[in-house]
């Protein structure tokens, strides 16, 4: 029986992930004894696994070795700790994603114009605990994640004077929820700025995932299981209804998968190399023939 398979347009890398990876490969080059990354540069063990390869590797605790290069990797990290990695005097390499730089610099100027930033997003990934370091004492985190809209009435410090963010990765309906809630209670603040930090990347291939969910009868999701947006994506199949697999790389596959579908649809998070892509693709056509 003849089986299409399909390939969300854009699938894997986005910019901000690949501009951080090519700095990695060049830092690597120069520096033969090896570089440094806090934590694992983007949530995908085997490309962590490759880049250690080339000497690129993760560390989470820098006062523990002699680090003369450190890159930042492209979620960003707190402001106090940059401040602390610069006092041990080693190079740092900036690889933040300029998306996520951009919403870190709007959180600083908006505490510093005095106003209180809210940021939407999920308060235990890196890039909301990097971003609210630079937004001031009086910012908080809404969790959409959680369905917690009533988070908003919990919090009983919103100064008359807000200032509203994004966490770059959230899905742009849920953004939208948060914010009718907060300008339906216009009437208990001042002056309300809004800014738009989302990431195109993102809600494009949100878009385009969901276009393609909707045409097949199965769903295969690579990327890192502790991958935000590519576990996003999984959930977006989900919730159309489509049968979803969400794996690491190809060797996860069941060949049983294959044979009860007739159209599979393929898609990828930001921090999904192509070789991985690729092989799972193999692997699909291989249980096809
Ligand atoms: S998803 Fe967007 S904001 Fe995040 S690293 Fe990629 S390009 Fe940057």
């Amino acid at each position: 029986m003849k089986k299409d398979i399909i390939l969300v347009e854009g699938a894997g890398f986005c910019f901000g992930v690949k501009r951080a990876i090519d700095i990695a490969f060049d830092v690597a080059k120069r520096h033969k004894d090896g570089v440094f990354t806090l934590g694992p540069i983007i949530h995908n063990p085997q490309v962590v696994e490759k880049l250690k390869e080339l000497g690129v590797y993760p560390v989470d605790d820098i006062s523990q070795k002699n680090i003369e290069t450190l890159i930042i990797r492209a979620h960003g990290i707190p402001k106090e700790k940059l401040i602390e990695i610069k006092k041990l005097g080693c190079e740092v390499i900036d690889a933040t994603c300029p998306f996520v730089k951009k919403a870190q610099n709007l959180a600083e100027k908006l505490a510093y114009e005095d106003y209180q930033v809210l940021i939407i997003g999920d308060k235990e990934h890196p890039e909301v605990k990097g971003i609210l370091s630079y937004a001031g004492e009086k910012a908080v985190v809404i969790n959409y994640a959680q369905n917690e809209l009533t988070e908003l009435e919990k919090i009983p410090t919103l100064d008359k004077k807000i200032g509203i963010i994004q966490q770059t990765t959230q899905p742009l309906s849920k953004v939208k929820e948060i914010m009718n809630k907060i300008i339906n209670s216009l009437d208990e603040f001042e002056e309300i700025r809004i800014f738009n930090t989302l990431c195109n990347f993102t809600s494009k291939r949100l878009e385009e995932t969901k276009k393609v969910a909707q045409e097949v009868d199965l769903m295969i999701v690579v990327g890192g299981k502790n991958s935000a947006n590519t576990t996003q994506l999984a959930n977006l199949c989900r919730k159309i209804g489509v049968k979803t697999y969400h794996i690491e790389d190809a060797q996860e596959i069941d060949k049983e998968w294959i044979e009860s579908a007739k159209k599979i649809g393929v898609t990828a998070g930001a921090s999904t190399p192509q070789w991985i892509i690729n092989e799972v693709i193999d692997k699909i056509k291989k249980f096809i023939n």
